[in-house]
């Protein structure tokens, strides 16, 4: 029998499927439900979901099985009209479904996960035949009815247990049910109250000494209970954490529950924020210097006609103090601001400069953030607040902080505005927060101010067009110079014997020099791991991933060698497995070799090492920084991690050890990268009293990236290349789409990856490239091809989309093609379609790399293995 509904809700669904669907809404929750609101629906034969409500109608949808809306989850919306919007507008651009966006905006506190619990039958029937390992899952389900899969997993000690509880559901030994659980829950304080008819005092002193004769304990708890409220508070009945009381009287919650059954006390839980709180009062923001107060006024005039300014301002020339004047105001007026950060760069220095202005009203939204943290930031933005946390007006967050419930922005500031880790990879919605964000600020008329030391071609260009204003800032704060930039040419370093393992004499004294005089050095080197392959010294044999078509990389540390796309990794080869030979050898260099050698050569430095290894945790990466801080540490090693954004006053010296691999890196964005790379790192060097100094190590010297970067000439460097740009219809010319399908066979990617290129072409012609292999064609078993989509940018983007999606869905609706998977990215980072799998690279190199065009390299020797490690490197190692 089917249920009769007078109103239907249309609901977003945490799903990758392209509309919304229709549900029926039951009478009882005919009043409550509104758009914003999360409810629990049910899909297919068991899932249930955590959906949202889009919008609530009249309309019933035709031709199908109306289901009802189970439960009703929320009061007052979690997600607001705006916000849909956003994620509607962020589905259509970056060729996702509005459900991806769902999955990735709420914290997944916020979403309730559907679980499967088990239950066994009761009645096991004998002629069965079952393996030992579902013999003993079996036994284990009965034994506690309703356990979960997700419980079963983590109990099981060999593999297949998902295989085998499908197995023992398909022949009816075991059930399988669905529900739904809540995973946030909020934070809470038990807390003590004296109960008010103690509160009169001869009564309590009559009380205390009949309890002193019959139960010393009790009264004695109470002393201590009486005592503690009185000094704190100077009244006994304001409440007290129990927690605090019990260590405080050393006595036990059962003396505790006798004076509660007595009626003496009570307890009352309260739900308390989990976010730090400040107890400091505020101080006022540093007045800025001439500059400083020029570009702050060229900002707000500049606002006042146009909603974006890009400021450029060099390296320490005090930009972070500039925002905090900014935000000042815009707080003061009563509105929220965004402060964006990329993912590595939000440290502990930037939070700690804010607050010491802003104090309570900045809440800091981060990944490494606990969930329940994050659900509690949300929910403070929603309205929803718990003691002790104050309003937030201002938002220190990573890019998924664009995904905030704000009611009132007002600003939007996008910090180190050129980084890459803006850029989501995966999985969907991938994403620019930078341009995402303008996007937000656009739906809540806020201003928008990005700002950099090495700005994007794209926002450069922004500016230059005059879709954005430029504001400039060519001084450091207290006109400390630039760093004085020297070059080393390794190859005649190494001639002259003038190198010591990686390490240039004229480094080697840099170093010895600032180690006597107390200061620090960074070393830079773009790659982690002890050294990026390892080969038969005899044969050439080079051990690679078991899954993926990359090369292993050593890490000395735990003496492995692992894959950095999949984290397969074997135990360092005793021999070479191809000829036996036991003459192995590392290649090439990473940062745990550049510890090795650093020891050696400075064994009385004290050294440490920052990279995606060594800073797995939020706290081992805080606590390298405050060391550094403090001075505990003499030479910090480290990848592009080093080169964010940090302030250090007594770094003097910064070590590039080997540019090439980022220039060689075969990316039309690996000249612009390489630059903004090496500018960065060079830019913690000298910041407060002295002037620093900066060493590059490379084998070409003359490279147009080199030059520019010695004389700090980031203007020129864009000029001159963005010639290039246009030539080879790149941005910021074009836009590009990467199209990456993916599957186990290499035939069916092979065919699919043809029709889907063929189809587009009819419709886009020449500005579809490939399909071709990309750097990699293999990850984790999935062979991959890319097909590549350039559009003019002056073209109407979104009837190219709206192509696109129909060219993918069309593929997929073939029954052959049905399991290829389709990724779209749209403005993708890194172009790896233009580099063809190794053997074409020389090939067709000239067409596809501008940069090496016009500057031929002079050792352009990119090992296969190097270039996967390359790209794996300007990818994911930090
Ligand atoms: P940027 O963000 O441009 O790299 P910062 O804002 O980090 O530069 O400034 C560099 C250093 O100079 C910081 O230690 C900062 O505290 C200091 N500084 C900059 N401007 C001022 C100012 N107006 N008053 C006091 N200190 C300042
Ligand atoms: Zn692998
Ligand atoms: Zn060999």
């Amino acid at each position: 029998m089917e249920e009769q509904f007078s109103q239907y809700a249309d609901i977003v669904l945490p799903l990758a499927v392209p509309q919304y669907y229709t549900y029926g809404i039951p009478d009882k929750f005919n009043e409550s439900l509104k758009p914003g609101l999360r409810v629990i629906v049910a899909l297919g034969k068991r899932r249930l979901y955590t959906g949202i409500v889009r919008n609530v109608h009249v309309i019933p949808p035709e031709g199908m099985e109306i289901r009802p809306v189970l439960d009703v989850l929320d009061e007052s919306p979690l997600v607001g009209e705006k916000q849909m919007a956003f994620w509607e507008w962020i589905a259509d651009y970056y060729l996702c479904t509005v459900g991806e966006v769902y999955k990735a905006a709420l914290p997944s506190g916020l979403k309730l996960e559907s679980q499967t619990s088990v239950f066994a039958k009761e009645f096991i029937p004998e002629n069965i035949k079952l393996s030992a390992q579902e013999n003993e899952l079996l036994l284990q389900i009965s034994e506690s009815q309703g356990i979960t899969i997700n419980k079963l997993l983590a109990s099981a000690t060999g593999r297949g247990t998902l295989a085998a509880v499908k197995h023992l559901a398909e022949l009816g030994l075991v059930s399988l049910e669905e529900n739904v659980k809540e995973t946030y829950k909020p934070k809470q304080h038990t807390q003590v109250f004296l109960n008010s008819q103690w509160e009169d005092e001869t009564q309590l002193s009559e009380l205390l000494n009949r309890l002193e004769k019959k139960a010393p304990k009790q009264a004695e708890l109470l002393q201590t209970f009486l005592r503690m409220t009185a000094f704190e508070n100077g009244k006994s009945t304001i409440p007290l954490v129990r927690g605090k009381l019990l260590a405080e009287s050393q006595t036990s919650q059962a003396i505790l529950t006798a004076l509660i059954k007595k009626g003496i006390l009570r307890i009352e839980h309260e739900e308390i924020s989990r976010l730090g709180n400040m107890d400091r009062r505020p101080d006022k923001p540093f007045t800025l210097n001439t500059k400083q107060q020029e570009a702050f006024s060229a900002i707000k005039d500049h606002f006042t006609r146009k909603d974006i300014v890009l400021l450029h301002g060099v390296t320490s020339s005090g930009k972070t103090e500039i925002y905090i004047h900014l935000i000042n105001e815009y707080a003061q007026a009563g509105k929220q601001v965004l402060y964006l950060l990329p993912e590595i760069g939000l440290t502990a220095q930037i939070i700690r400069r804010l607050q010491r202005v802003f104090g309570n009203r900045i809440g800091v939204y981060h990944s490494r953030f606990s969930d329940a943290e994050r659900v509690e930031v949300y929910q403070n933005l929603a309205g929803i607040r718990r003691s002790g946390s104050p309003e937030y007006q201002i938002i220190l967050g990573v890019r998924s902080s664009i995904f905030l419930p704000f009611s009132n922005l007002g600003l939007v500031i996008i910090d180190e505005e050129h980084e890459n880790t803006y850029k989501q990879f995966d999985p969907a919605p991938r994403y620019n927060a930078r341009d995402a964000a303008v996007v937000l600020a656009s739906m809540h008329q806020a201003k928008v101010l990005m700002g950099t030391a090495t700005p994007s071609f794209e926002s450069y260009t922004n500016a230059w067009t005059g879709r954005y204003e430029l504001v400039e800032l060519t001084d450091r704060y207290q006109d400390m110079q630039m760093p004085k930039i020297d070059v080393v040419n390794v190859i005649e370093a190494r001639h002259k014997k003038l190198m010591s393992t990686h390490f240039s004499s004229v480094l080697l004294n840099a170093i010895n020099e600032t180690l006597t005089k107390h200061e620090q050095v960074i070393l830079f080197q773009n790659r982690r791991g002890f050294s990026p392959y390892v080969e038969c010294n005899d044969c050439g044999w080079i051990p690679y991933c078991k899954h993926c078509d990359v090369s292993l990389t050593y890490h000395k540390q735990s003496n492995r060698l692992i894959c950095h796309y999949c984290g397969y990794s074997i135990a360092y080869p005793k021999g070479c497995s191809s000829c036996g030979s036991q003459d192995i050898r590392t290649r090439g260099f990473g940062t745990e070799k550049v510890e090795d050698e650093a020891k050696i050569h400075f064994p009385d430095a004290r050294i440490a090492r920052m990279d995606l290894d060594s800073t797995r945790t939020r706290r081992s990466y805080e606590q390298l920084i405050d060391n550094f801080e403090h001075r505990r540490i003499d030479i910090l090693i480290g990848t592009q991690m080093v080169s964010k954004g940090l302030d250090f006053e007594h770094v003097k010296v910064v070590g590039i050890l080997n540019a090439d691999n980022m220039l060689n890196f075969p990316d039309f964005r690996s000249y612009e990268r390489s630059y903004q790379l090496m500018a960065q790192v060079s830019g913690r060097s000298g910041r407060k009293n002295t002037r620093g100094t900066v060493i590059i190590q490379t084998a070409d010297p003359e490279n147009v990236v080199v030059r520019h970067v010695v004389n700090n000439a980031y203007r020129e460097f864009f000029m001159q290349q963005l010639a290039e740009r246009r030539n080879f219809k790149y941005p910021p010319f074009y836009r590009l789409v990467k199209l990456t399908l993916r599957n186990r066979s290499l035939a069916l990617v092979s065919q699919a990856s043809n029709r889907l290129a063929d189809d587009l072409k009819r419709t886009m012609g020449d500005r579809v490239v490939g399909p071709e292999f990309p750097l990699i064609n293999r990850v984790f078993n999935f062979h991959q091809k890319c097909i590549l989509v350039k559009i003019e940018r002056d073209q109407q983007f979104s009837e190219h989309r709206e192509q696109m999606r129909a060219a993918i869905a069309a593929l997929l609706s073939n029954e052959e093609y049905k399991g290829v998977q389709v990724v779209a990215d749209v403005d993708p980072l890194l172009n790896e379609t233009d580099i063809y799998s190794y053997p074409f690279i020389q090939h067709i190199y000239p067409y596809l790399r501008p940069a090496r065009l016009l500057h031929p390299p002079r050792r352009f020797c990119p090992h296969p293995y190097q270039t996967a490690r390359g790209l794996r490197s300007l990818l994911f190692c930090y």
